[in-house]
């Protein structure tokens, strides 16, 4: 049995990844555990492309040598700071690289309790292996934050799904598909299945879908009024990739209302020509009801002037993305969640990323409302990697002078 961690990581994704990664040249003592890439390998569409560019989409370790970009060099792969898409098999593939790489130590087992005791964390593993830490990093992504509809979501799983369902649509050949969404997921969506041959309708609330401008070379007057970013071009962009503390020093409202506004749904460039004029846009339109019968979905769509349009389908997938409620982290115990103070939905953190809990930490979608929308992207590892790091190296002294419950307290706490 290994000595119980100074810090542990859930979750082994960009985030608990470069953190782990940036602990390792630390004194730290660090455990971390989730399978490795878990959400790109089990949740996206396979053969799909990354939103984020080439220069963006990374994982972080201190030296900031081990780039996509310099993974895809050694590996002879095509690559381009931007305006070349990146395969998602690639992504995995880098991060799964990266992993083996910088985190060699990585714990594969999920985490299924985590309660605070009196000098720190009991956690237990999924094979039932309890084990304290003082502090504890929660990494663990967007897998949890599944969001359909609720008229959704009541129907039978044969009949309607979310968009984080489904790797592969082969299933869907020759099927009626309605996909719910006007972002990258639905439109990636709704390509893949006019690849294996459905007919495929797409029912958003906005007028139009918008769809990101292929990058195209740029001048010194685009440099400067639209500079580039992680999270594409444009000042208010530039702001949430360099200045994510100016945020956090925002009003809450301020920061709440934009991390639900900027960025909002919006295709790739690449998918446009594959979707327009295939698949059939049902805009300004929203699902007031859906049942099933005879074999079919029904869906009451309620149009833009209030008129009631009924379709129906074989399936519908909800490309409705993702919303943080703590509540769906099963491992959390009752009574630490209920000490979190929360920011919206999502925990109010300090600007070392700490929670109201005293050693508990998030970091990723979790932390947006504190840092801003670059939360929301592997982009806001860069930042979030070296500053916990370091916060966590400056005051392991501390941590360590605590002493350590055993394994009959650490059981109490648990059952
Ligand atoms: C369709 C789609 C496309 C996207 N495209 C992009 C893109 O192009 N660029 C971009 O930057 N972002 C993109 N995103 C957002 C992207 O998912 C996040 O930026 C990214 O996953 C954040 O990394 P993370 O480490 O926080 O979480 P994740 O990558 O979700 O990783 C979380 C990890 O936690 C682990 N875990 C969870 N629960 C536990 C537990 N109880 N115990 C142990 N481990 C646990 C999981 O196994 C997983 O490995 C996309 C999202 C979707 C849905």
């Amino acid at each position: 049995m290994l000595p119980d961690p100074d810090v542990a990581i859930i979750g082994a994704g960009p985030y608990g990844l470069s953190l782990a990664a940036h602990l390792d040249a630390t004194n730290v003592s660090f455990r971390i555990f989730g399978t490795p890439m878990q959400t790109w390998r089990t949740a996206m569409l396979q053969d799909s492309h990354l939103k984020s560019e080439g220069f963006a989409s990374c994982l972080y370790e201190p030296s900031g040598t081990f780039s996509l970009k310099a993974y895809c060099n050694e590996a002879g792969l095509p690559f381009g700071d931007t305006g070349v898409p990146v395969p998602l098999q690639t992504f995995v593939e880098y991060g799964l690289a990266f992993q083996k790489r910088y985190v060699p130590g990585l714990d594969q087992r999920d985490i299924v309790g985590l309660a605070q005791t009196q000098t720190g964390f009991t956690l237990r593993a999924e094979d039932g292996e309890l084990f304290n830490a003082s502090r504890v990093v929660v990494a663990v992504g967007i897998g949890r934050f599944q969001y359909l509809p609720p008229v959704l979501a009541a129907l039978p799983a044969a009949y309607a799904s979310h968009s984080a369902a489904h790797r592969t649509v082969d299933r869907f050949a020759g099927q009626d598909i309605v996909v719910v969404g006007a972002g990258a997921s639905a439109i990636d969506m709704a390509m893949e299945l006019l690849r294996v041959g459905a007919r495929v309708r797409v029912v958003a609330r906005r007028r139009a879908i918008q769809f990101h401008d292929k990058p195209a070379p740029r001048t010194v007057w685009d440099s400067l009024t639209a500079p580039m970013s992680g999270l594409g071009p444009g000042w208010k962009s530039r702001l949430c990739t360099d200045a994510p503390l100016v945020f956090h020093a925002m009003p809450e409202k301020f920061r709440i209302d934009v991390v639900r506004r900027y960025l909002g749904p919006a295709a790739c460039w690449f998918t446009r020509d594959a979707v327009e004029g295939h698949a059939a846009f049902m805009l300004e339109s929203q699902i007031a009801r859906a049942t099933v019968h005879d074999g079919r979905v029904h869906l009451g769509l309620t149009r833009a002037d209030g008129t009631v349009e009924e379709i129906t389908a074989d399936h519908v997938i909800g490309a409705t993305g993702y919303r943080v409620d703590l509540a769906r982290l099963p491992f959390l115990s009752a009574p630490l969640r209920a000490k979190i103070r929360l920011c919206d939905t999502s925990p109010a953190l300090s600007t070392k990323f700490e929670s109201s809990v005293p050693g508990l930490y998030f970091v990723g979608i979790t932390a947006a409302n504190s840092f801003g929308p670059v939360s929301r992207f592997a982009y806001g590892a860069r930042f979030t990697a070296p500053r916990l790091s370091a916060h966590l190296r400056r005051t392991a002294l501390a941590a360590q002078t605590a002493s350590h419950a055993t394994v009959e307290a650490k059981e109490a706490v648990l059952f």
